[in-house]
């Protein structure tokens, strides 16, 4: 049986790129200014398969958030594996094989530039400043400066959750933030180049598309092996609500809350005529205070400690935090990556589909 999921970012890269010329596809691979641990070239590559300017359009994404990208990355080796096909000339397929490299090839949730990528896609007149309501208060706790006690934090974050309130708490501590350059969550100073590049990008590929549907794969906070489809709530027209319902079903759910700077907005932006369907498949594999906890030790020990150990415990950690080893989660997330994805080829291209009936509104889906 093939093992999909990669050993290494290189591995992953290497592999995705012989299953997309061995489906027919084509490959942009973007260079970004920054290299790997061995000093490798690193690349966003996006394998393109069907017309160059399509009237609908899947689309694929994995490693938004670098370490997250070993489960994304191994849905899109399995589906090359199975076989890319299109239904008719006008339709066309870009699997985005790791927005974030540095990220996934040094064991981060950030880039280069400490840049979380999903929280740097603001539009060209938003400012590159502001933090999310009571980081403040947090962001000692959050972003220690002395190695940090890993029991202890459990404890005090506990106790300021209980404070706060759990949803006050968890928008303090997801969303974005762009005033704190070695903080957690921090979305950068302007547009990072995986941002502009991939922007440019797609908007010459689907300029003229009617209809754009959207997978980008995530891992972390949420029950072991269970997924949530999470659109935008605010950003989502009602139809398209519906129309995601009826393909993915009671999965989909209203995102606790929309952050600022991700990569959906790119695309409401960007295509403001086409009906876009964007979901982040969001695969749980601990509790929210677990990844908070691992995403904060790494970056103390990339900041005051020794970041070119990729075997340190802290990315040790990360790792396991956002890519268990356990064989029966990784064969879960295969089988329901593939599953969404034959869901949402259907829903970008089956022009029979009947309008969506239901009447629910986004702001009515159930919460993620
Ligand atoms: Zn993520």
């Amino acid at each position: 049986m093939i093992d999909f999921f990669s050993s290494d970012y290189f591995t992953a890269r290497d592999r995705f790129r012989s299953g997309v010329l061995a489906n027919g596809g084509q490959i942009e691979s973007i260079l970004l200014n920054a290299k790997g641990p061995m000093g490798q070239d690193l690349t966003i590559d996006i394998g393109w398969f069907g017309t160059s300017n399509p009237d609908r359009a899947f689309i694929h994404a994995s490693g938004v958030h670098g370490v997250e990208g070993f489960a994304g990355s191994a849905i899109q080796l399995q589906w090359l594996e199975e076989g890319i096909t299109l239904p008719s000339d006008e339709c066309a397929v870009g699997v985005v094989h790791v927005m974030n490299p540095y990220g996934m090839a040094w064991l981060r949730l950030v880039n280069e530039n400490n840049v979380d990528v999903n929280r740097n896609f603001l539009a060209a007149d938003e400012e590159y400043s502001g933090v999310s309501e009571n980081y403040e208060g947090l962001r000692e706790l959050l972003n220690p400066v002395s190695p940090p006690a890993g029991g202890l934090f459990g404890l005090l974050a506990a106790w300021r959750a209980f404070r706060l309130g759990k949803r006050n708490f968890r928008r303090a501590t997801t969303g974005s933030q762009y005033n704190y350059p070695k903080a957690l969550a921090y979305g950068g100073r302007h547009h990072e180049q995986a941002t502009r590049c991939f922007q440019l990008y797609i908007s010459g590929r689907l300029a003229f598309s009617e209809r754009v549907v959207v997978v980008d794969v995530h891992t972390g906070a949420g029950k072991l092996g269970e997924d949530s489809l999470l659109v935008d709530g605010a950003d989502c027209r009602l139809e398209n609500a519906a129309a995601m319902q009826l393909a993915w079903g009671d999965r989909v759910r209203a995102m606790p809350e929309p952050t600022r700077g991700s990569l959906d907005g790119l695309f409401f932006r960007m295509f403001p005529a086409a009906r876009v369907c964007f979901a982040m498949q969001e695969f749980g594999t601990c509790s929210e205070m677990a990844a908070l906890a691992a995403a904060r030790t790494e970056n103390w020990q990339h900041h005051f400690g020794d970041p070119a150990e990729l075997d340190s415990k802290g990315k040790e950690d990360l790792l396991r935090t956002f890519c268990p080893e356990s064989a029966e989660w990784r064969t879960t997330v295969l089988e329901r990556g593939r599953e969404v994805i034959h869901q949402g080829l259907k829903l970008a291209f089956d022009t029979h589909r009947p309008a969506a009936t239901l009447t629910n509104t986004a702001r009515q889906l159930p919460p993620g």
